[in-house]
Formats: structure tokens, sequence, C-alpha cells
């Protein structure tokens, strides 16, 4: 059984839940402790006591964790990309390249450890000298949900750290895995005691312990956009600063004058790959009337020639759905799509060799933009196509929604690609690239319903896990 971690100490969690293999579900990856109330406010007065100690430690020291972590998490790149394909179902490519960039993200936290930069500027008033400084936020909660399990904890715990902060850390409860196997690393490269907790469990338990204690000084949140509702009400009521992170329905646009062959690679790689359970995933694709039925005859030749199968099998391109109840949404809204009278290819449950949530690629046609399925986060390898009469009209569609994560334009055109990228409505804007896949050195975050509060990643995340302060002295 894996255990939770407080205080320096690995413990067992109040009860235990077994991890299962989306791929296989006769394959439980292990036993995962879940925290209850009780451990989760220890976990709290740990990271408190700690807090004095770390948010005046040397930067080298934050630095040269950091650095280890990354760098050990990296050189185990393969066996943790295979436990994140086994227990979330991304393929093992995938999962491979989730690790690393975990491990590269945390490697730039350990340099960002060393450039935590204030101000000295002149008074108005004669004699007296101004410092802006930043200063950690205190104790932070750390809240990821389950299809990222090392990238998002990466990217949120090691800013947390680079910047002088102690952590409760509490992962998606459907994936512990890579959470739990994270932690281990962060215990092994020497965290001082209590600095980094990890506490596995329900959000309604752990998370909400998390929301609701006075002593967690900020929340960082990635997840559903009902979740994330609940957690800026319930940190809002108690003046505790917030992140959240939260769903998309990111359109993909498509010009006539673009390279077909580009818009199809990119449609099917932002609308199906990672099984569609990306918050960045493409799931409308807008397309102008002149190029409409080439790129829908192309999707869907390109869809049939997708491998979906076990997520460490050879050759698998999407791994299976992540559980049974979000394959029973997915299965859901391809029925709400038929019943509001689009025109569905693909979206079938397929059988392979061993039992898991297999669905092939669905991609909605004949469909307008009122339409449940294209305004509510469906978050599976479900997309649909929108046929506009140009790009006045692709846009204004694009816009149409309540989310604003990632939008993209596959164009020949500079004059259009450029007034995407200043009218999109979207933190994330990308031309002729999916709209999902992103850097970790620059910031990542919507508008609108998909995001609130400071920026995540990059240099930018400094604003969330600092709080400035302004001194003035007299000489
Ligand atoms: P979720 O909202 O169900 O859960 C997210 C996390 O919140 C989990 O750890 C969960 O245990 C916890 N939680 C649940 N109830 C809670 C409560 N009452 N108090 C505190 N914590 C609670 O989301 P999910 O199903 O794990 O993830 C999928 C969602 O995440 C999708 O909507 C997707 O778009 C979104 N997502 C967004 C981004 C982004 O950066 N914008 C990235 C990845 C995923």
């Amino acid at each position: 059984m894996k255990q939770n971690y407080i205080g320096g100490e690995w413990v067992d969690g109040a009860t235990a839940k077994p991890n299962v293999n989306p791929s296989d579900t006769s394959d439980i990856v292990d036993e995962y402790a879940q925290g209850d109330e009780a451990q989760t406010l220890q976990a709290i007065a740990a990271a408190k006591a700690a807090l004095p100690a770390w948010r005046h430690s040397n930067v080298q020291a934050r630095c040269d964790l950091l650095e280890a972590v990354g760098t050990k998490v990296i050189e185990r790149k393969d066996e943790l990309g295979e436990l994140l394909a086994r227990e979330e179902g991304k393929t093992l490519a995938e999962g491979i390249g989730e690790v690393v960039r975990a491990g590269q993200t945390i490697k730039f936290y350990a340099g960002e450890a060393l450039r935590i930069h204030g101000m000295r500027v002149p008074s108005i008033r004669p004699g007296v000298d101004i410092e802006i400084v930043r200063e950690p936020m205190g104790v932070i909660g750390i809240i990821t949900p389950w299809n990222f399990p090392m990238a998002i904890p990466g990217w949120k715990i090691a800013p947390a750290l680079a910047f002088g902060n102690t952590v409760v850390f509490k992962p998606a409860d459907l994936v512990p895995g890579c959470g739990w196997a994270l932690s281990r690393i962060i215990a092994e490269c020497g965290v001082p005691d209590g600095v980094f907790n990890l506490v596995m469990g329900r959000g309604s338990v752990v998370g909400e312990t998390i929301l609701t204690s006075p002593d967690v000084n900020g929340v960082t949140f990635t997840g559903s956009v009902d979740t994330g509702k609940h957690v800026a009400m319930s940190c809002a009521a108690r003046n505790k600063k917030f992140q959240l992170e939260m769903g998309g329905k990111n359109p993909m646009i498509v010009l006539d004058d673009a390279d077909l062959d580009t818009a199809v690679a990119t449609s099917l790689n932002g609308a199906f790959f990672s099984t569609g359970q990306k918050c960045t995933a493409s799931s409308r694709l807008i397309v102008t009337e002149g190029i409409h039925d080439r790129f829908v005859d192309r999707m869907r030749e390109g869809m049939q020639a997708l491998n979906v199968d076990h997520a460490l099998k050879d050759g698998t391109q999407i791994g299976p759905v992540v559980d049974r109840s979000q394959l029973d949404q997915d299965l859901e809204y391809i029925e709400i799509g038929r019943s509001e009278g689009a025109t569905v290819t693909g979206g079938e449950l397929l059988n392979r060799d061993t039992e898991g949530f297999y669905l092939s690629p669905a991609l909605f046609t004949e469909t307008d933009n009122s339409m449940r399925i294209n305004r509510e986060e469906i978050f599976g390898p479900v997309s649909s196509v929108l046929r506009v009469k140009d790009y006045d009209e692709a846009l204004a569609v694009a816009n149409d929604t309540d989310f604003g994560l990632s939008s993209a334009i596959c164009t020949g055109s500079l004059k259009y690609a450029e007034d995407f990228k200043k009218n999109s409505e979207a933190g994330m804007v990308m031309v002729n690239l999916p709209t999902a896949g992103v850097d970790y050195h620059v910031p990542f975050g919507g508008r609108k319903g998909s995001s609130m509060g400071a920026r995540e990643m990059g240099p930018h995340s400094v604003e969330f896990y600092t709080a400035t302060k302004t001194s003035y002295t007299a000489a």
C-alpha cells in the first residue's frame, strides 16, 4: 500500500483504495492511502510548522532540491511514463513525454528560485527609500485533476517550493500513482520535514479540509468548472488567495486557404490524442465552406486509421477513456449530439484483448454552435465540425463560448493569422498548430470561464506564489 507523506513520515491513510488500469480493469496498479479530515489537518499543521525555516531558507538550497528532483524525474522517465500510461490510459509515448515535461518544468523552477527579484525606488518624500519585495505566500494547498497526473503536480509544486512556500498536495483521487511517485522523489531528494506533504484521498474530504482550514494561505486548483467555482467561493469567503484552471471548449478554425494536410493533422492531434482528455483539446472545428467537405472526408479517413488500444501496447495511438463514469459521460454526449440533429462518425465502444474503456474517436458534423455538444465540455475523444461562411463568422463562432482557454487557426494568410491573434478571446492562441501542446517556460492559462487568478508556468507563476511587500525607510 502506498502511504501518505506528512511531516517527513510515511503514514497509512484512514482507508485505502485500489488504482485500476483503464486499459485492463483486472490490473490493479496498487492500493493508495485515503486521508481523512484529521490527517489532512495534520499535514496542514506540519506545513505551517515548517514554514518559518523554509521561507527564510537559502535560495541555493531550494534550487538544489528542485534541480535534483527534476533530474531524477527525467532519469526515471521510462518507468514513470509506464506508470502514468498504466493508471491514466495515455499511450506510453505520451506518458514518457509528460514525465519529461514535468522534469523540465521542475528544473526551470530550480533556476527561478534564484530569480526572486525586488525593486528599490525613490520616494516622493525626501530622505525616504522604498523597497518592494516578494515574500512567500505561506502554506499552499495544491489540488490537481486526473488528466495530467505528473505534469500539473510538477508545475504547481515546483514554483510553490522555489518561492519559499510549504505545501499540502492532494492529487486526483482517480490517479494517485504519479503524484505518489513524484512525492517519493521529493522526499528522497531531502526536502526538509513538513515542507512538502502528500495527502491522497477524496476531494470532498481532503480537498474540502484544505479549502476550509484557516492555516492554508493559498489554493491552486486545476479541474472542472463546477469544482473550481466551489473552490473560488470557499476561498473568497475566507479571504484566501486562489488560482483556478478549469475547462475548455477550444476552437480550431480551418480557413479555405489552409494547407489541408496541416489542418487535418493538427485537428486529429488536438481533438483525439490523449483520448481527447485535455483541457486544451480541439472540441470545435470551425471550417469555412470552401474546404469543409474535403476537410471532413480527410478527418474521417484519419480517424479510421487511428489505432485505439491498450495504452502500453506498441503501435497504440489512442488509449482508453480514464474510467467508467467518464466513458458514460462521453456516450451520453454522443447521444445528446444525435438527438440534437448532428451526424456522428465513430463514437463506438470497442472490444480489445483486455477489458477496458475503449471508445473510437467521434466526430459530429452538421452542427451549430447553440447545441449542447458545442457549449459544454465533454472531455473525451469527441469533436464537432461547424460549417461557416468566412473568417468573420469563424471568429464570431470561436468566441461565442463561455470558455477561453486555447484557440487555433489554420491558414496561409498572415492577415487572418494576425487578426485572430488579436481578437481571439482565449488565453493561448496557436497558428497552424494544434490547440493543445504548450511550452513550460511561458505562461499557461485562459480567460472567461476557463481560468481565474494569476497565470501558471513560466516566470509569471511568481504572481500567485508570492505576496508583495512595500517597505519605507527614512534615512
Ligand atoms: P474535478 O473538478 O472533478 O477534480 C479536480 C480535483 O478537485 C481533484 O483532485 C478532486 O479530488 C478535487 N475536488 C473535488 N471536489 C472537491 C471539493 N469539494 N473540494 C476540494 N477539492 C475537490 O476535475 P477532474 O475530473 O479531475 O479533471 C478534469 C477537469 O479538469 C476538466 O474539466 C478539465 O478541463 C480540467 N483541466 C483543466 C486544465 C487547465 O489547466 N485549464 C488542465 C487539466 C484539466
